[in-house]
């Protein structure tokens, strides 16, 4: 006999991962804890915008609305010289608002977080002010060590602890240990990073805007700013030497005010400097604007979902969205496994089966995310002249290209497949996931009359009147030889 214990996933970290697998675990009704280190939803980061893909899913979580609430959907995108004269000014998002009917909002992390937490039913299975310092990984367990000296026990582990990811590391040891030569020192090399960032937000001013993204291109520097209904969300980033995991720096705020004191009189939009914003600012950080796919999602009774494991440059602003679907994948292939078993409690093996299939699909999706985000990284900060030329060339494109790129990646994000996607947002791009239930649905269910009598034409009325046109043209011709015989006799 099984123990009776439900399967337990104890998820550390309870960021934009962590409290997205809380939500997903409590719809689909998967025991659970949220391990958080420090406080849930600190005073840290800067912004979070939200495009369809992830919409979709805050949807399903009964969030979306508490979101979209919070500000004004981005509606422009600029492009601009140093000078601060524009070059490109487009429609990008939307496009994307047509294509799949919803607003891309732009707002703090904080309150970000602040809403996914307050949403939650449960609020006791997520735990603020507690480190996890060790993982220990057995046949049919997995224990999960508390800084204060505590144990939680369960069946997976949940490594959505950030791109410094302690999880990570534990799991890489764990591996080696077991399969000696497991995880090598290039894959831990994966992650690396060749720019730092400038990030803040300032209060929006009356003569600001408050729904446009104005990207100011500069060699080897690019500032992103975001206009909101609260706050405006700016960006510096500066390529540097590229450094790799685990010799990554930390910025201090000596080093933050160092590289404001180069963009002082920079030009940020059509009527602005960076000055302007600088001496408003709320919140500053100086952080390193790191990237990196790592081969090994999981191990053992770990895995890995977000930063953790699939890192993108923040400037199209996929990082977040991803984590939530990796996080929608994952709750999927648990609560097939865990409803298929008997006992409720997928054995090691069938664990293991499952994130076998959760890496295969994230390791295609996330390449595509992580090289789309580099790409608009480099032509953004004019890395080279090829990517100058190609700032300068895409304007000269139709204006929904972009919108048509991002579109294709959008349309094939997963959902939970077990809750319904509530309210009816809907543009002219169907979902694959739609496309697909459609095509089976016709597959399984019974026909309309008009399919039956469609069905009926093609395979019965059809063939029936082509064997009667050719009978009746064999009997004329066979008759009028015949009568040709009578005659010429
Ligand atoms: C400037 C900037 C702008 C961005 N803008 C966007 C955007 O517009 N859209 C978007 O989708 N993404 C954006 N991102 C990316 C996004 O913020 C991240 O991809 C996302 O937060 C990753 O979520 P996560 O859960 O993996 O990690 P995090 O959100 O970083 O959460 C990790 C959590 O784990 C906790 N933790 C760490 N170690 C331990 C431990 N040992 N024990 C317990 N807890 C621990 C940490 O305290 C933290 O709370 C942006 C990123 C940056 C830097």
């Amino acid at each position: 006999m099984g123990d009776q214990k439900p399967f337990r996933v104890i998820i550390v970290g309870g960021g934009v991962g962590g409290l997205a697998a809380a939500h997903a675990f409590e719809k689909a009704n998967i025991d659970h804890v949220v391990l958080e280190k420090g406080e849930i939803a600190p005073a840290r980061g800067a912004s979070i915008g939200i495009y369809p893909h992830g919409a979709r899913i805050l949807q399903q979580f009964g969030t979306l609305k508490a979101v979209d609430d919070e500000t004004y959907p981005i509606e422009k995108a600029k492009d601009l010289l140093p000078d601060g004269t524009v070059f490109a000014n487009s429609d990008l998002f939307k496009f994307l608002r047509q294509y799949h009917g919803y607003p891309i909002p732009v707002l703090e992390r904080r309150r970000f977080l602040e809403i996914m937490y307050e949403a939650l039913s449960d609020k006791s299975a997520v735990k603020p002010h507690t480190e996890v310092v060790d993982i220990i990984d057995s046949e049919d367990g997995v224990k999960v060590v508390l800084a204060d000296g505590g144990i939680e026990e369960g069946d997976l582990v949940l490594g959505v602890d950030g791109v410094h990811s302690l999880v990570r590391s534990l799991m890489w040891r764990n591996a080696n240990t077991a399969v000696p030569g497991m995880i090598t020192a290039n894959e831990k090399k994966s992650l690396y990073a060749d720019y730092s960032l400038l990030i803040g937000f300032s209060e929006t001013k009356a003569e600001m805007s408050q729904s446009d993204l104005t990207c100011t291109h500069y060699p080897g520097k690019s500032f992103l700013v975001i206009g909101g209904k609260k706050h405006t969300f700016w960006f510096v980033f500066f390529k540097n030497e590229r450094v790799h995991w685990p010799a990554l720096p930390r910025w201090t705020k000596a080093d933050a005010e160092r590289r404001a004191a180069e963009c002082m009189d920079c030009p940020i939009s059509e009527t602005q400097v960076f000055g302007e914003l600088w001496k408003t600012a709320i919140r500053t950080e100086l952080v390193n604007v790191e990237e990196g796919l790592f081969k090994h999602m999981f191990f053992g009774r770990v895995v890995l979902a977000g930063d953790a494991v699939h890192k993108m440059t923040p400037n199209i602003g996929l990082g977040g969205n991803s984590a939530m679907e990796s996080i929608v994948v994952l709750t999927n292939l648990l609560n097939k496994a865990i409803k298929e078993h008997p006992q409720g409690k997928p054995d090691r093996a069938a664990l293991q089966s499952l994130l076998t299939e959760y890496q295969k699909e994230r390791q295609v999706r996330m390449r595509q995310f992580i090289d789309f985000s580099s790409l608009a990284t480099k032509t953004q900060a004019w890395e080279n002249l090829w990517y100058k030329i190609l700032s300068r060339v895409i304007p000269f494109l139709p204006d929904d290209t972009f919108a048509k790129q991002a579109s294709a990646l959008f349309k094939a994000a997963p959902k939970l497949d077990f809750v319904p996607v509530p309210g009816n947002l809907k543009g002219t791009v169907k979902w694959d996931d739609e496309v697909l239930e459609i095509k089976n649905r016709k597959v399984i269910s019974a026909p309309s009359l008009g399919e039956w009598t469609q069905s009926m034409l093609r395979w019965t009325v059809k063939p029936i009147l082509s064997l009667c046109v050719m009978l009746s043209f064999l009997f004329v011709v066979r008759g009028s030889k015949a009568s040709e015989v009578t005659e010429s006799a």
